[in-house]
């Protein structure tokens, strides 16, 4: 490989491309966490992750990759035997279905061919039928990353409400929480499951439940083996801004000047920033006249695109050409579509010169790798973000200014 110079593009849809200003918040030295510092910054990060997440409720924070946060929501609120409504949007969601059957629940798995987001009218249908209320809960992944597809989460929780069903809601928000809008509260949503790898711009080690009142209910009656995972233990240290345990410290550091970033630039800021910058990315691939995995327009993911390779050209070739000419990483295909698709990260810290980057080194790896594309993409992504195209002009500064 050539020796890299100049920064190396992490286009993966997470971990993303963490800020100077969270990296420089983290470099510092680590403190007693049972000291005054620390539970200053305890209640920073604790109160700050309720403004993301749009709650009043109760939110937790582990030290652990989102699969412990995955892990966490349904130990605290199920038991043994419990069934669980699950919809099959793409590799997340498998595995969100594996653990939860390793954990011993009755998992009712709706398949989906992995272009689509989770089907609310048939959730609502399923509800429905199932008067007994033996489900207990409902999991769908809000933006499947493995797929570039989000769900709608307010349609879920409207049919969950149409069947008058008492199950429990839970969602996924690793790779859309601070880059697609997100409601906990208004929809309804019971656990929220979360991950600081991803829109949070921070490196891999937290995630994070939020938590509804039903659900800290549910929790009294659940039975599931639980004990690192308790949110109970969590609770009271909790309150006067400690842990029940060492915290990761310098993670939090660093969350809490990503918490000040994404308010200083207002979450509605933030969310329009990944559409504009999502739908550049689309534009681009259709230029190329290359295909999108999504298949619904209204169900297209502004954090990340999973674009299919044409027949007969391997993915994951395409990326390593990418990635030694370029030092770009690009998201790799994985589960059921592995070696068929390339991911385009466009979340968390980015903006559009790094997208304009990321692109250029997509339509020139595309070249090398000899995939059929028109030179077109970049010129159309660069079209629609300078606002040549009518109605696509940044709200902000124009040159008729
Ligand atoms: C990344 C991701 C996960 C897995 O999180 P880890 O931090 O790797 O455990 C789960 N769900 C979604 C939607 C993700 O994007």
């Amino acid at each position: 490989m050539p020796t890299a110079t100049g920064r190396h593009f992490l286009q993966i849809p997470g971990p993303t491309n963490v800020p100077d200003r969270v990296l420089r918040a983290i470099d510092r030295p680590t403190i007693d966490h049972r000291g005054p510092e620390f539970q200053a910054l305890g209640h920073a990060v604790l109160d700050g992750m309720k403004a993301i997440f749009k709650t009043k409720g109760m939110v937790v924070i582990y030290p652990a990759s989102g699969t412990g946060a995955w892990e966490a929501a349904l130990v605290n609120t199920l038991s043994p035997g419990d069934r669980v409504l699950m919809a099959e949007t793409g590799h997340f969601a498998t595995l969100w279905q594996r653990l939860a059957k390793r954990l011993g629940l009755e998992v009712e798995f709706m398949s989906g061919d992995w272009r689509r987001g989770a089907p609310a009218g048939a959730i609502g249908a399923r509800l429905a039928e199932d008067k007994a209320h033996a489900i207990k809960a409902v999991c769908v992944v809000h933006n499947e990353t493995s797929t570039g597809v989000a769900s709608n989460v307010a349609a879920v929780r409207k049919a969950i409400d149409g069947a008058h069903h008492p199950a429990l809601f839970m969602v996924d928000t690793i790779s859309s929480l601070a880059s697609l809008d997100y409601r906990h509260d208004e929809w309804g949503v019971d656990v929220t499951v979360a991950g600081s790898q991803k829109g949070l711009m921070l490196p891999p080690g937290l995630s994070f439940n939020a938590i509804s009142a039903k659900a800290l209910k549910a929790q009294e009656q659940a039975k599931l083996p639980r004990a690192y995972w308790d949110w109970a233990d969590m609770a009271t240290p909790n309150k006067s801004g400690f842990f029940p345990y060492t915290p990761a410290t310098n993670l939090l550091y660093g969350l809490k000047e990503a918490i000040a970033m994404l308010l200083e630039e207002g979450l509605d800021a933030v969310f329009a920033r990944h559409a504009r910058l999502g739908e550049a990315t689309r534009r681009a691939v259709q230029a190329w006249g290359l295909e999108l995995l999504c298949v619904d327009p209204a169900e297209y993911s502004n954090s990340l695109t999973a674009v299919l390779m044409p027949s007969g050209f391997d993915a994951d070739r395409f990326r390593q050409i990418v990635l030694e000419n370029f030092d770009m990483s690009l998201g790799q295909g994985l589960g059921k579509v592995s070696g068929k698709v390339f991911r385009i990260g466009h979340l968390g810290g980015f903006n559009e010169l790094m997208l304009m980057g990321t692109l250029s080194g997509v339509e020139m790896g595309l070249h090398l790798a000899g995939v059929p594309h028109r030179q077109a993409g970049v010129a159309a992504a660069m079209d629609f973000l300078a606002g040549r195209i009518e109605g696509t002009a940044k709200a902000g500064k124009s040159a008729a200014e």
